[in-house]
């Protein structure tokens, strides 16, 4: 059964030596610190707190594995957070390169940006990594029911058109009123099929 239900955490890791051995498809979650990917996640799975939410920025970080029956969702430590020190950005860098040049399964990444502002220079740069390796992803707009109806729509248009224009797929999400989800799943369980 492909379903999103029995989410159970697996293990964390902290250096790229240490991830496990890949038995599954794996769906990544990729953003900056505090863009909602813990929410989005705990969505998914229809759990309140599988992952953890609004922990303090800038915590030790690490990639952490949660098993679904069809797939494994990885959630890769948020980056762009200021008071970071350059040891920990080399740190950050190591472990998520790490991640993606050890030839694992990963089907699809849903990289994450804050409906409210545009995309960031980090934003930018793990789009742009992506596109370099080759790997699937799709971005998804967090905190859609944070703009009112009119700028709602007004930046649903400029981020259709800026994706679009470069051939990635898009999608509004929020967390707080389900806005994406099936939609987001349905491309998750697409992705685990192929
Ligand atoms: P993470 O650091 O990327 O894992 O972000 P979190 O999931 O911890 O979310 C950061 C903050 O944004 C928390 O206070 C969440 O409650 C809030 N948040 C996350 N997603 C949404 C959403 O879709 N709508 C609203 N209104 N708030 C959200």
């Amino acid at each position: 059964m492909m379903n999103f239900q029995n989410a159970a955490f697996e293990f964390a890791v902290g250096t790229s030596s240490g991830l496990p051995l890949c038995s599954l498809p794996e769906i990544v979650f990729s953003g900056r610190s505090n863009v909602g990917k813990s929410s989005m996640i705990n969505r998914l799975v229809g759990r309140k707190s599988l992952a953890r939410t609004s922990s303090s920025p800038g915590k030790t970080a690490t990639i952490n594995f949660y098993r679904l029956g069809f797939c494994r969702f990885v959630d890769l430590p948020g980056y762009g957070y200021a008071r970071v020190s350059k040891a920990d950005k080399t740190r950050w860098a190591e472990l998520v390169q790490g991640y993606f040049e050890a030839g694992r399964d990963a089907r699809l990444v849903v990289q994450i940006v804050d409906m409210r502002r545009p995309p960031t220079e980090d934003d930018w740069g793990m789009i742009g990594y992506l596109q370099q390796k080759e790997i699937p992803f799709l971005v998804a707009a967090s905190k859609s029911d944070k703009l009112n109806v009119t700028e709602r729509a007004s930046q649903n248009v400029c981020l259709t058109d800026l994706f679009s224009r470069r051939n990635i797929p898009y999608v509004a999400f929020s967390a707080r009123n389900g806005e994406g989800v099936e939609h987001l799943r349905s491309v998750i369980l697409a992705s685990c099929r192929e």
